[in-house]
């Protein structure tokens, strides 16, 4: 069997990405490979494949154990012989797994970092024809990545201690130039292949929205997708709860997933999810590594997150299968404020020295630095994140808010100097909402109550929506002319930055997107035939309830959609589906054949 073989036999895919062939081809001759691709770019059969042509077996390191119980499910659905050996088995279960190994009954292991040098592992893998060993989110062996584990420096040892050194191939999703040079030292790469494919991701569709309500604007993006999978990543446990209550209180079928959770409870949470018994998932960011659930539809952060690292990992997990996918972030000034908090006050990591700690908070406060342009920016937002991440983008993409609402940046100048006159004559005193309330002349009873009905700047701006006002105290704060007190009730003090406004020598442009309508957010349109599409998902999630596997792993969103478009009336036709692999097609051609068949026998195209 050859590389193409293999992807169509096992996987089911007609033909390569970019990337993955020369990856193969790299660890089939027997030299190491440094792999960065992003997020749903198709690492995984970069060593799948080679582990099942190659003679021996492949261990794959993986550090999270949700994500080896789906790799491993998803292999096993796919007819390839593999497990996974991690603090999940008990010892029992993981003697059984070892003995099985060293018998050759599997062609592919996943193992935790840690367990690679205890001595029960050592001693099968010192007996055992490795021939490759895979290390997934490789970047978490370097102290400059964002996700530093110390495990990972084992896997070196580990190589050390085996016989004889087998073909390392390293993955990950994110590294900087200098994480890349750190994994190949720390793994000891031999002149590695070194690849890094393109970041883009030209079925996700970026937005960033500055709502004056949060909630409301996150009701609507929802309500345009109906009846589809999505994520909702907020910053705090609080937030999800909020948020949660809110999405159920409309009638959403949505769940919730935090650390403060209880095990079993998040555990089910996160089931409930995958199988789309709950198809909305609102989160923190400890939701997410390890789930490669194919069909998410939207990713919206109710939260600006910390980083662009986390941010493109996050919303990378929209549209895995290729389908049409929405990226929404609703911005606030407050997101900013929280992430620097959380920054200010996050446990030191126990491994870095204090030199070494404030080295990776100075980087911390410039990557939050780096996710707030993001957010005000009016230039295309896929070229923000392409040349964040070093690849040269064009500037208009067509395919994010930025480009499709044609955002104006207007001469704001006069107004934040009259926006900055307020404050200074009240600096320390109030919140943002009541600055507002004085410039748009607002009656409320506050306002009446503490006669700010008569100061000088009351209803200056008044002919200015809320929404511009908002924007304008957003951008200053964001910018820096302003700042505001920590604590339960920040209020407004301006900064030093601030004279350069007030005396005429600095302007300010304000970036203001025009009026967004919510429609249908991801049309539909590559569905031939809606109907079909939705017997085959019927069918699909009635297999998956009797089997027991999410839907998504019988079949992607995807395949529907191409056999909707193809039409496949025979087992060979249905082998040309794309996702169609010769497992799936022996247990559930027939099924879906039969589905098919009957469609269109009863619709007149037989
Ligand atoms: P990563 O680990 O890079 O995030 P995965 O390996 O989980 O990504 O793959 C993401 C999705 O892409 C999966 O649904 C997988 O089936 C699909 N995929 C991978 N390679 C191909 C290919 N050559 N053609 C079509 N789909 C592919
Ligand atoms: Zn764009």
């Amino acid at each position: 069997m050859d590389k193409l073989e293999a992807l169509k036999t096992y996987f089911g895919h007609t033909a390569f990405r970019e990337g993955q062939e020369a990856i193969i081809d790299s660890l089939l001759s027997g030299r190491d490979v440094l792999a960065v691709m992003p997020t749903g770019a198709g690492k995984s059969v970069c060593y799948q494949i080679p582990a099942l042509l190659m003679r021996g077996i492949t261990l794959v390191v993986s550090p999270l154990i949700s994500l080896m119980k789906d790799q491993v499910g998803a292999l096993l659905e796919a007819g390839v012989p593999a497990a996974y050996i991690n603090s999940s088995l008990t010892p029992g279960q993981s003697r059984l797994a070892l003995e099985r190994a060293a018998a050759g009954r599997y062609k592919i292991i996943y193992v935790a970092p840690e367990r690679l040098t205890t001595p029960s592992f050592l001693r099968f893998a010192q007996g055992a024809p490795i021939g490759l060993l895979a290390v997934d989110e490789a970047h978490c062996i370097s102290q400059w990545g964002q996700d530093f584990r110390p495990s990972y420096l084992k896997i070196a040892e580990f190589v050390e201690l085996l016989g004889r050194r087998p073909v390392v191939g390293a993955f990950t999703a994110t590294a900087t130039k200098k994480v890349k040079v750190d994994i190949a030292d720390a793994l000891g790469l031999r002149e590695p292949f070194c690849i890094t494919t393109g970041f883009d991701r030209k079925n996700l569709y970026f937005a960033v929205e500055h709502p004056g309500n949060k909630l409301d604007a996150l009701r609507a993006l929802i309500a345009a997708e109906p009846d589809k999978s999505g994520i909702v990543y907020c910053s705090t446990r609080k937030n999800v709860e909020q948020v949660c209550d809110a999405l159920c209180g409309w009638g959403v079928p949505a769940t919730r997933y935090h650390a403060g959770l209880p095990d079993g409870e998040r555990h089910a949470n996160q089931e409930d999810f995958l199988f789309d018994r709950k198809p909305v998932m609102v989160a923190t960011n400890a939701f997410g590594m390890g789930i490669d659930k194919s069909n998410v539809s939207y990713v919206i952060h109710y939260n600006m997150p910390k980083d662009m690292e986390s941010y493109y990992q996050e919303a990378g997990r929209a549209g895995r299968d290729g389908s049409p996918a929405r990226c929404t972030i609703l911005y606030s000034g407050a997101d900013v404020r929280t992430n620097q908090f959380l920054l200010e006050h996050s446990e030191p990591n126990p491994d870095l020295d204090e030199e070494m700690q404030a080295a990776v908070r100075e980087r911390e406060r410039e990557r939050l630095k780096r996710m707030t342009f993001y957010c005000t920016t009016a230039d295309c937002l896929r070229a923000y994140i392409l040349r964040y991440f070093g690849e040269p983008a064009a500037d208009y993409c067509g395919a994010c808010s930025n480009c499709e609402t044609g955002a104006q940046t207007v001469d704001a100048t006069a107004d934040a100097r009259a926006a900055l006159g307020c404050v200074a004559s009240l600096n320390r005193r109030f919140g943002i909402k009541l600055f507002m309330d004085i410039l748009r002349g607002s009656k409320s009873e506050r306002i009446l109550r503490m006669r700010l009905d008569k100061s000088p700047h009351y209803g200056t701006l008044h002919q200015q929506s809320e929404k511009y006002v908002r924007a304008l105290f957003n951008t200053l704060l964001a910018q820096g002319y302003t700042a505001l007190t920590e604590g339960e009730y920040p209020v407004l003090y301006l900064t030093r930055k601030a004279g350069g406004i007030l005396e005429g020598a600095e302007g300010l442009t304000l970036r203001l997107p025009k009026e967004r309508v919510h429609t249908a957010a991801v049309p539909d349109t590559d569905i031939a035939v809606p109907e079909l599409f939705a017997r085959l998902k019927d069918l699909r999630s009635r297999l998956a309830k009797s089997g027991r596997v999410p839907a998504y792993v019988i079949f992607t969103d995807a395949s529907l959609r191409d056999m909707c478009r193809k039409l496949p009336r025979t087992p060979v036709e249905f082998l040309e589906v794309s996702g169609v692999g010769r497992a799936k097609m022996e247990r559930y051609g027939r099924a879906f054949l039969e589905e098919i068949e009957a469609y269109c026998y009863q619709n007149g195209k037989a």
